[in-house]
């Protein structure tokens, strides 16, 4: 497991978990997946905001989301917790369990409170859809940071994104019209479409088919081992 920072230094020490998750600011989008700037808030981040995998009835991955949502749901009975003996536990019995050395935690009345790896949705059979977030780091994985013009592979700061058909030509930003390109290649083509430069791809583009179970992995600025037996099967 890796660590993130110091936790809880100015965490309300005198009320309870309800009161600490409602008092807390919550401005984290839905969609935990892909930005950098949003890793790096996430590592100075407090065991509040800490990624917390939500299981569905089945036990199939269905989205990372933060503590502060997995305490919301596990409190209104929405979830349970599960422990790493694979047990599941409602909130009160959550609150009784011991906070170990290993564990985050946040404080509550009378002691403090395990922050769980995963919760289990109890009424929720889906299995939700992974939608790749169109980024520039996803746009390069898909093309395995190759040039899709000229199949060079050069450091991945010299690698931009092109717009096939160019933004001033009505090209938009999409999975189809946006590619990994070296330097030079980005360069020589300008504001040209591919047939006006003379210039083939290497492949057509389309949006990835990763699961989630890659998604979250990628996405996740922790990984914690709980979370493996759900993403290996999924
Ligand atoms: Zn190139």
């Amino acid at each position: 497991m890796r660590k993130v920072g110091h936790p809880h230094r100015d965490e309300p020490g005198s009320e309870d978990v309800d009161a600490a998750v409602a008092s807390k600011r919550d401005d984290q989008r839905e969609d935990p997946l892909g930005e950098d700037e949003e890793r790096t808030s996430l590592q100075r981040s407090e065991p509040l905001d800490l990624p917390v995998l939500v299981v569905n009835r089945q036990f199939h991955p269905v989205k990372l989301t933060s503590a502060r949502r997995a305490f919301l749901l596990l409190y209104s009975g929405s979830a349970l917790a599960l422990d790493e003996a694979g047990e599941l536990h409602d909130f009160s019995a959550w609150r009784r369990l011991p906070v170990r050395e290993k564990d985050h935690r946040v404080p509550i009345v009378g002691g403090s409170l395990r922050v769980p790896r995963v919760v289990h949705l109890r009424h929720y059979d889906r299995v939700r859809r992974p939608t790749v977030p169109l980024t520039r780091k996803t746009v390069m994985l898909r093309d395995g940071h190759q040039c899709q013009y000229c199949s060079k592979q050069p450091a991945i700061r010299d690698l931009n994104i092109d717009h096939v058909i160019p933004r001033s030509r009505g090209g938009n930003s999409s999975w189809e019209n946006l590619v990994t390109a070296c330097r030079t290649c980005n360069l020589r083509k300008g504001w040209r479409t591919p047939d006006e430069a003379s210039m083939r791809l290497i492949r057509a583009p389309q949006a990835p088919r990763w699961s989630l179970a890659a998604l979250i992995v990628m996405g996740s600025p922790l990984i914690f081992e709980e979370w493996n037996p759900f993403l290996r099967a999924s």
